[in-house]
């Protein structure tokens, strides 16, 4: 990229900063602890709400976790509907039959209970609910919403996208193999509840790689200095150093709650705070990749996050030693900047492989590449105020080097 568009970008993430920081970005009310998800009849109570569209996957819908919160909406005489058809990456079809249902069954609230999957589910159909003729894709981008949306109550069951406090919904349009990002600040949900205990029966797999979604959250987030709040920074040290603390803990002895408490406390940190200050390239790459090839977002994330964080070089040397040092991930040896960042890497490479995540796409195709490259592209510029912004050709770059050639 020449100096002058490197000059004009900063312009623009100067200005757009200034958009962001006017703009009262909601947050969820929030509930935590083990057991917190008991709360949720006290705040349909508290809102006059009884009859609640349950968002979820057909495995939770088989937990005790999910058959104990029933009981007692049930028990206090709530009228739960349980739309429990969310798989993986929920796709346009999915979040309309939601949107349907919601109408169809006269429900007053929506409770997602799962994953970034089912969270966003929920999000998507309330966007459909706010604006009923209108196409979801056409909602793609900020702020395109623009009307009330259903009381949203979000229960995380994994600890990684931090979806109950972000204004985002990732929705895939099947059509296309196509992921795309709907966000606006109708879609905060009004309520997030971290329980513990709804996590401990994660698969190490899901725990490990959607912890390094969290971890990719924060780090991108702290990187993006022109959009940043006055909390934003320390939001991101704290959550990463509770995954750097939490995340091999939780996958080794995965019923241990306190561990998976502050793990969802670090994927609820860093959702808050890329919600201010967006994402990068790892997020952007990592979109195309994963709706084309159906991979679990959280490893696309752990496998790219090192690769463009390197990829960076000297732009990013200076707030990454910052971060590791802050966060004591690496200690301050007086190496300076530049030693103390490719350390901080190498200590994302090793936790990776101590969770036993393949760095590497190895099936990528590279008559792939084009869309993936122009699909970053699109999404990252000039929205993210990253440290290096890049052409196609420089996501091209990183592809390969994501292909282990
Ligand atoms: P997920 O919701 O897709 O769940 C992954 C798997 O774990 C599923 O098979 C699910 O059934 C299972 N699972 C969930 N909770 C479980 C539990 N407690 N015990 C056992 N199994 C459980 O995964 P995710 O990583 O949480 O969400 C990924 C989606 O979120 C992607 O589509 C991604 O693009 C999106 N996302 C959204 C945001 C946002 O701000 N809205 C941010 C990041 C990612």
């Amino acid at each position: 990229m020449t100096s002058v568009k490197k000059t004009t970008m900063k312009i623009v993430h100067a200005g757009m900063g200034l958009g962001m920081k006017a703009i009262n970005i909601p947050r969820p009310v929030l509930y935590e602890g083990p057991g917190s998800s008991g709360k949720l009849k006290d705040i349909l109570e508290a809102e006059g709400k009884v009859r609640p569209l349950i968002v979820t996957s057909p495995g939770t819908v088989q937990r005790d976790y999910f058959k104990g919160i029933m009981d007692s909406l049930l028990e206090n005489k709530f009228e739960p509907v349980v739309c429990g058809i969310i798989k993986n990456d929920p796709d346009i079809c999915h979040v309309k039959e939601i949107a349907r249902m919601y109408r169809d069954e006269e429900c007053d609230s929506m409770i997602a209970i799962g994953g970034g999957s089912p969270m966003d589910a929920m999000k998507g159909a309330a966007c459909l609910i706010a604006r009923p003729r209108s196409d979801l894709r056409k909602m793609k981008g900020l702020m395109k919403v623009g009307r009330k949306t259903p009381l949203m109550i979000a229960v995380p069951t994994t600890a990684g996208t931090g979806s109950e406090c972000t204004i985002a919904a990732v929705i895939t349009d099947e059509t296309k193999n196509y992921k795309f990002t709907v966000s606006d600040l109708s879609l905060c949900p009004k309520y997030a509840i971290l329980d513990g205990k709804l996590t401990v029966s994660l698969p190490k797999s899901v725990t490990a790689m959607t912890g390094m979604d969290a971890l990719t959250h924060a780090v991108e987030a702290y990187l993006n200095a022109p959009y940043h709040k006055a909390d934003t920074k320390e939001l991101c040290e704290s959550a990463v150093s509770k995954i750097f603390k939490y995340l091999e803990i939780a996958c080794q002895e995965p019923e241990d709650i306190a561990v998976r408490q502050n793990m969802l406390k670090a994927s609820f940190e860093a959702g808050e705070a890329f919600t201010v200050a967006c994402v990068g390239y790892v997020h952007a790459i990592g979109h195309g990749i994963g709706g084309i090839y159906h991979l679990p977002h959280g490893q696309c994330m752990a496998a790219l996050l090192p690769l463009v964080l390197l990829d960076y070089g000297k732009a990013a040397y200076r707030p990454l030693a910052k971060l590791a040092t802050r966060t004591g991930v690496v200690g301050d040896d007086g190496s300076g900047d530049r030693k103390i960042a490719l350390k901080f890497i190498d200590k994302i490479r090793a936790l990776n492989r101590s969770l036993g995540i393949d760095p590497k796409f190895k099936d990528l195709r590279p008559e792939d590449m084009d869309e993936i490259a122009r699909r970053a592209v699109k999404e990252a510029v000039p929205l993210y105020p990253t440290p290096v912004t890049y052409t196609e050709e420089d996501v091209k770059r990183v592809l390969t080097l994501a292909m282990g050639e």
